[in-house]
């Protein structure tokens, strides 16, 4: 059976709005996913009636908040498949959860000479913690060579993992090419010389089944409002023995054991790294976007977003001078220019079109040089999106080139 579409945008009040007087085409979902009822529902039932604090319940409210609370972390762990809730640390999204392992597993862990493994095709935020890790500790910043097509592949991985290696961190699936790591294999790799993986999960998790204890990944990273939650909220996911080896980064209320003035103890993980009132409301609506998702059923979401993919892709490939970058993309991800035409002024004709398609480097300058582009447009097909609308996508992109290609 697959998706029931019409349903699900009913749950989706946005897309029954226009945008420049036409109906929203929304296709930036790898930017940041619309948001169900259900979510929002969540979110609105903790704060309307349990909002209160949580772990300092000697009152009801509170009670019920901390439940609501630590309920969410135990769906997130098991939407990851993780062996426990204590390897679920929220955190503010993707970037803060990449951050925290470089800053307190990368800095004191690693030493002048010692290897970081990561590629050209890394989000910012996958790519420069670690750059000021070797920064800081003298550690080599090393890069796996892509493919042409701008793939991670564990021939082109072994080629430069050394006895040296003590970090590899990558991106599960590239936010710009849409493809998907080998990240098993490369675990397996990776741990015969002793080094860790860090998952940047964030263009994943929405679109695969992600089982951390498969992958057998040390650190994995997802963020929320990707995921049909909120903004604010994002997980890191450590193998808990790990975790609980690893120094706080920030400091404050709620994560202690014992304060005294001359030195501190801390909790044990992961509420050493949840300082101060942590995002409840945006980790119950974190929870409510992947039961949502759950409920949908990984095969059909699958399903649907390969074969507007493949529509997609069908349809721009007849537009001559249309390049699309990714045309093996794994995902709902196609990226793609139109020659001669700057895809800022591009992206002008399909906002007046309703159209919502994201232009610029995507956070992934160093990908942008590898494809020698200043920029990319990039289209994402969702669990709400319809064939048409990649035709409106399509009739756009040739008022786009009628209107700006012929210029020169
Ligand atoms: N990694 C990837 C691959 C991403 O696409 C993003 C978001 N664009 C991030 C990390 C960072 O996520 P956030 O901004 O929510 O922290």
């Amino acid at each position: 059976m697959s998706l029931d579409v019409n349903k699900i945008r009913e749950d989706f009040e946005i897309l029954s709005e226009s945008m420049n007087g036409k109906p929203l085409v929304y296709l930036d979902s790898a930017a940041t996913a619309l948001k169900p009822k259900a979510v929002l529902e969540a979110m609105e039932k903790y704060h309307t009636t349990a909002s209160a604090n949580v772990h300092r319940g000697v009152y009801k409210i509170s009670n019920e908040a901390t439940e609501m609370y630590e309920g969410a972390r135990t769906t997130v762990a098991q939407f990851i498949n993780a062996t426990s809730e204590r390897e679920i640390v929220f955190t503010k999204g993707a970037t803060s959860a990449l951050n925290l392992v470089a800053m307190s597993y990368g800095l004191h862990n690693l030493k002048p000479g010692d290897e970081i493994l990561t590629t050209e095709l890394e989000h910012h935020s996958s790519f420069l913690p670690w750059q000021n890790v070797a920064k800081v500790t003298g550690a080599i910043l090393k890069f796996i060579p892509l493919t042409d097509e701008g793939r991670v592949t564990v021939e082109n991985f072994e080629s430069v993992l050394t006895d040296n290696t003590k970090v590899v961190a990558l991106n599960h699936v590239s936010n710009v090419m849409g493809y998907i790591a080998p990240i098993k294999e490369i675990c397996e790799l990776a741990h015969q010389k002793g080094a860790v993986v860090v998952v940047d999960a964030a263009q994943s998790a929405p679109h695969i089944p992600i089982d951390v204890q498969a992958l057998d990944c040390d650190f994995l990273a997802l963020t929320g409002h990707k995921i049909y939650g909120p903004t604010g909220i994002g997980v890191l996911y450590g193998k808990f023995d790990l975790l609980n080896e690893m120094e706080p980064i920030e400091f404050g209320g709620e994560m202690i054991d014992i304060v005294e003035k001359e030195a501190s103890t801390f909790k044990d993980a992961p509420f050493r790294f949840e300082a101060g009132t942590p995002p409840i409301a945006g980790a119950i609506g974190l929870a409510a976007g992947m039961e949502y998702l759950n409920n949908l059923g990984w095969d059909r979401v699958r399903q649907h977003e390969l074969e507007l993919r493949d529509y997609a892709t069908q349809q721009m490939s007849k537009i001559e001078g249309l390049k699309i970058f990714n045309p093996t993309t794994d995902t709902g991800i196609i990226s793609f220019n139109v020659d001669m035409v700057h895809p800022h002024d591009m992206a002008t004709v399909y906002d007046v079109n309703g159209v919502c398609v994201r232009a610029g480097h995507h956070c992934a300058q160093p990908l942008m040089k590898w494809l020698c582009q200043p920029a990319t447009l990039r289209a994402t097909f969702s669990i709400y999106n319809t064939k048409e609308d990649v035709d409106t996508l399509i009739a756009a992109t040739l008022e786009g080139k009628e209107t700006f290609g012929d210029v020169f």
